[in-house]
């Protein structure tokens, strides 16, 4: 069939199997051509196809040598509807680990099932041994408890007054002002349950105990802070009670991991366009200005550019690993510098539908966001007749 995005809202629902595997290549070939880590060798990544997981997976397979095991929720084609991006990009990462001799494996399911937990442990055990690193890079919007059976769902809401700010739609370009009515105290409650750290936990004591972690290993799960325009719909509000519960939980995970040599962090990552970013008011706007600034500035970075830096520099560089007063590593260190956030501050004092274009760097957020689903990619052809059904190789 000829595969063309389709849009929804900040949704879209149709993914281009060369495109995603172009996306995965280019990433691919960036990690070769860096120096190669002296890292993990056994890498489990939960919430491993699309965004920082991806790229977490991809550095420590082709920067570190390691085998994975890739686990996520991810949708096969069927019928007219092609597969989501996140089952191409792990298909062609799994063909391209193949083809460079480390092991790779996936398991497509509920990350916060208790059955995929031991689906895991068990593929662990019979393949790999044990892992001694767990990348825990989750976005979801929804989460059934595996033990009450609550089923939670996560908003992105301020807490206590409601908030006005400018937004994009970066379809169209046209910004105007998103107000957001503040979250309910249940509200807040579920986004905690959804996006906070006890599932991470689970699965950090369901691996310990079943003696497929390591002594020595190391955990890492993602959080981010990011300029104080977007604090009351990001980290002041539902999402960011949420990061609290998670870097709360990367202390705990700390002390229980430490007794034995092991390490837990939580790394806060900069601002980049993925399919979580984008449901997120006011944060694509700041992405475009944001991108403007650094792309100028020479100190842009993707997905796979941060996840490079945080295992090369950070989590395996030499020496303790560096972290802020909180304990948490930084590779947001380079949005959050004094001068770039200072000019994205200036343009977002002007920023109005008039000038965008000129101010931000919007085109780039829209191409960035189209190549998330394999379109806007350099050398496919869009009219050619594509088949959508594509195995992924290792699929346990
Ligand atoms: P993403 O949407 O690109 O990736 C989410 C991953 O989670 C996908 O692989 C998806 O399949 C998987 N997933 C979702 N629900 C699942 C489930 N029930 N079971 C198994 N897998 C499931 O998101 P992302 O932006 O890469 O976010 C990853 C982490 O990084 C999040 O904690 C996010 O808050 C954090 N982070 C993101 C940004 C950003 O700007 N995008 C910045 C800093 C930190």
């Amino acid at each position: 069939m000829i595969i063309q995005p389709k849009t929804r809202g900040f949704i879209c629902t149709t993914a281009h199997p060369e495109g995603c595997a172009r996306q995965v290549e280019r990433q691919v070939d960036y990690v070769r051509s860096q120096p190669s880590i002296s890292g993990p060798k056994n890498v489990l990544v939960v919430g491993a196809s699309t965004g920082y997981g991806l790229a977490s997976r991809i550095v420590s397979s082709f920067g570190a040598g390691a085998n994975t095991i890739g686990v996520y929720f991810d949708k096969a084609a069927e019928g007219s509807r092609t597969a989501s991006a996140g089952w191409y990009n792990s298909a062609a990462f799994e063909r391209l680990a193949e083809n460079a001799g480390v092991k790779s494996f996936s398991i497509v399911g509920d990350a916060f099932s208790e059955a995929i937990k031991q689906q895991t442990i068990e593929l662990i055990r019979s393949e790999l041994g044990q892992v001694d690193l767990v990348v825990y890079s989750v976005a979801s919007p929804r989460r059934t408890h595996p033990v009450t059976g609550e089923t939670f769902s996560s908003v992105i809401k301020p807490i206590g007054p409601s908030y006005s700010n400018k937004t994009v739609n970066f379809h169209t370009a046209e910004v105007s002002i998103a107000t957001i009515e503040p979250a309910t105290e249940d509200e807040v409650r579920q986004t905690v349950a959804v996006m906070g750290g006890e599932d991470w936990q689970m699965w950090i004591d369901a691996l310990s105990e079943a003696g497929v972690l390591s002594e020595g290993a190391t955990t890492v799960a993602y959080s981010y802070i990011g300029p104080e325009i977007t604090h009351a719909v990001y980290r002041e509000g539902t999402i960011g009670r949420a990061k609290d519960d998670l870097e709360a939980t990367a202390i705990r995970l700390r002390e229980q991991l430490g007794a034995t040599g092991g390490r837990a962090f939580v790394s806060v990552n900069k601002a980049l366009v993925t399919q979580s970013s984008s449901a997120i008011p006011v944060v694509p706007l700041y992405i475009s200005a944001l991108y403007k600034v650094m792309k100028e500035k020479g100190s842009h970075e993707g997905c796979i550019e941060q996840m490079y830096r945080l295992f090369s520099t950070r989590l395996y560089g030499e020496g303790d690993t560096p972290v802020d007063s909180r304990g948490r590593i930084r590779v947001d260190d380079l949005e959050m510098q004094e001068d770039v956030q200072a000019e994205v501050a200036a343009i977002w004092e002007q920023l109005s539908t008039d000038n965008i274009n000129e101010l931000t760097d919007i085109a780039g957020y829209r191409r960035e966001f189209f190549q998330l689903f394999g379109f806007e990619t350099d050398d496919i052809d869009y009219e050619a007749d594509t088949d959508p059904n594509v195995d992924i190789p290792n699929l346990r």
